[in-house]
């Protein structure tokens, strides 16, 4: 197998507090000591509770952010030895979608525009071609062409997100960092984008980085899976090994809290005679 992402025990801390001198007195230590990769066509989760340090990792595995120490390969370049402008060269092929696709959305721009926009950053397609490519990647996300002259208040939140994914996808990447992709969303429309990323990962191999902190949602999605607690890794392995076995008793209660998804089931459970 090969690693799309290798990140090797990085940590970062944050200023968290300030004396009247500007001196930092007081830190957040967000990720201590991390290691985990991202292999090719399989999507990891990073599963932990709020301030775990999920995002904080993600950022970190495209460069928005740098770890005080420790090391990130993506596609096997040492991404924190490069140049600004080398990384952003990598964004073409490593990117990232967001919980709130309102906001990773321009509202100004009509959402052809913000699709267009990373095709015309990294990509040479101008004109009726980039226009073309705008068309395919809105209708590889269940689009419909017309729409691509509305603005983002026009659409749904699910739209949204599919409209955030196709323009993650104009520049063809081969990993996602996904945080929270879902979780501004409806239930009911939750199912509908976890399909797409599943079917784009069947059709291209994409790699997922896939932050969340729904259990639940990482049993059905992930391949692999790092459980976080307070910056630290509490376990990680295969998701079906992590969720049939949890050696840390921390894994065992974030388990045991998983809502009981088959109503049928929980009838079935309540019904059982007491002894
Ligand atoms: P999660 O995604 O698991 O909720 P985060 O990575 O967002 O966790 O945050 C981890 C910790 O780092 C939190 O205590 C958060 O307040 C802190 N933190 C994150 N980003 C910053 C920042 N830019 N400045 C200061 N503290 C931050």
């Amino acid at each position: 197998m090969t690693a799309v992402l290798e990140v090797d025990n990085i940590v970062k801390s944050f200023v968290k507090k300030r004396n009247l001198l500007g001196i930092a007195t007081e830190h957040t230590h967000a990720v201590k000591d991390v290691s985990f990769t991202v292999q090719q066509g399989r999507t990891r989760a990073i599963v932990g509770e709020s301030g775990a340090g999920k995002s904080t990792i993600g950022r970190m595995a495209l460069r928005l952010e740098t770890p005080d120490t420790g090391a990130v390969r993506l596609f096997g370049e040492d991404i924190l030895k490069m140049s600004t402008k080398n990384v952003r060269r990598l964004r073409s092929r490593a990117t990232m979608i967001f919980q709130d696709p309102f906001n990773s959305l321009d509202p100004r721009m009509v959402i052809g525009q913000s699709v267009a926009e990373p095709l015309t950053l990294h990509t040479e397609l101008r004109g009726r071609a980039r226009e073309e490519k705008v068309a395919e990647l809105l209708q590889r996300v269940g689009l419909r062409v017309d729409q691509m002259e509305k603005y983002p208040h026009e659409f749904s939140g699910g739209q949204l997100q599919r409209i955030a994914i196709a323009r993650a996808l104009a520049t063809g990447p081969e990993l996602i960092v996904c945080d929270e992709p879902v979780a501004a969303l409806d239930v009911s429309i939750q199912a509908q984008v976890l399909n797409l990323l599943q079917d784009l990962q069947a059709e291209s191999a994409i790699s997922y980085l896939f932050i969340s902190h729904d259990l639940a949602l990482v049993k059905m999605f992930a391949h692999d899976v790092t459980v976080m607690r307070r910056g630290e890794v509490v376990e990680s392995g295969p998701t079906a090994q992590i969720f049939e076995d949890p050696t840390k008793s921390y894994t065992k209660d974030l388990l045991s809290a998983i809502p009981v998804m088959n109503p049928r089931k929980r009838s079935a459970r309540r019904e059982l005679p007491s002894k």
